[in-house]
């Protein structure tokens, strides 16, 4: 069992029940954010969900501000990916009644980062738990019809990575500190220039790229990753939550500084990733993959 099937079951579900598109919902479950449009509007709204827990996403003795940043961050950056403006949040946040200074300290990190993005904090809930848990929803608007797709990926088309990956994984692992950053504005500045395929890359680029690959019904071929310094290659390969963007594009002008290309798109079976001609299966971030 892996996520991502447990995901096509229950979209398949929805697909019979006749609930998986309409109501204005023009882009569902398989994207980093599903697309609703309103209306006779000019843009698109975006919205996307992500859950933290203890335990899982992040240890009790990390700093409660990384925790709060990192919170509102993984549900930016899938607006990133979608090209579109973030405008408001809801934060739901269940903690035990002794950790009212970690949800303070918490609170301050998600604040602060809303703040610097003009995100509004809209509502949420609280809740008291055992164990941390928190739930991060964000609105975000993309001119109609020009927000960036998992599924429009055509084959013969570069793909690009926005920075150097493995730093997450890296920081993980020697127990040192990295603050991830959503690309809202690279995602924004990309879909300006027309750019239809992006996602962001939350569980590593060898699960991530898959993914692109199974929604636009083709297979790529990787050739280079740019390596974070002091990283290795099987960090930068699967290592999870750098939050960089993973785009393609039918040609290589007008890509912003600093977006490494580092494969193709080609056709073959639909998900299939080659790292330098030989298959590289997802090892990325999954979790409900049994080991
Ligand atoms: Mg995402």
């Amino acid at each position: 069992l892996t996520e991502d099937d447990l995901i096509r079951s229950f979209q398949a579900q929805a697909r019979r029940l006749g609930i998986a598109s309409g109501n204005g919902v023009v882009q569902g479950i398989g994207d980093d954010c599903a697309i609703f449009r309103p209306p006779g509007g000019r843009s698109d709204l975006v919205f996307t969900t992500d859950m933290m827990h203890e335990g899982v996403h992040f240890r009790l003795g990390e700093s409660a501000r990384a925790v709060g940043h990192k919170a509102l961050t993984r549900s930016l950056s899938d607006c990133a990916a979608m090209g579109a403006r973030p405008l408001f949040c809801t934060l739901s946040l269940a903690f035990p009644k002794e950790a009212e200074r970690w949800a303070k300290d918490f609170y301050n990190g998600f604040s602060r980062l809303a703040s610097v993005h003009s995100v509004i904090i809209a509502g949420g809930d609280l809740a008291s738990t055992e164990r941390i848990c928190c739930d991060v929803a964000v609105c975000g608007q993309v001119p109609r019809g020009k927000a960036m797709l998992r599924s429009a990926a055509v084959a013969g088309d570069t793909i690009y990575v926005s920075g150097t990956l493995g730093k997450a994984a890296l920081a993980l692992e020697s127990g040192r500190r990295f603050v991830p950053q959503a690309r809202v504005q690279l995602g924004e500045q990309l879909r300006d220039a027309g750019v239809r395929c992006a996602m962001d890359l939350s569980d590593g680029v060898s699960s991530d790229l898959a993914r692109l690959c199974k929604a636009s019904g083709l297979a790529a071929n990787l050739t280079d990753v740019p390596i974070a310094r002091g990283a290795t290659l099987a960090q930068a390969l699967h290592g999870g939550e750098d939050y960089e963007l993973l785009f393609t594009v039918p040609h290589s002008r007008g890509v912003p500084k600093g977006c490494h290309a580092i494969g193709h798109i080609m056709e073959g079976r639909a998900g299939l990733v080659l790292f330098r001609g030989e298959p590289l299966a997802p090892q990325g971030w999954d979790h409900f993959r049994s080991q």
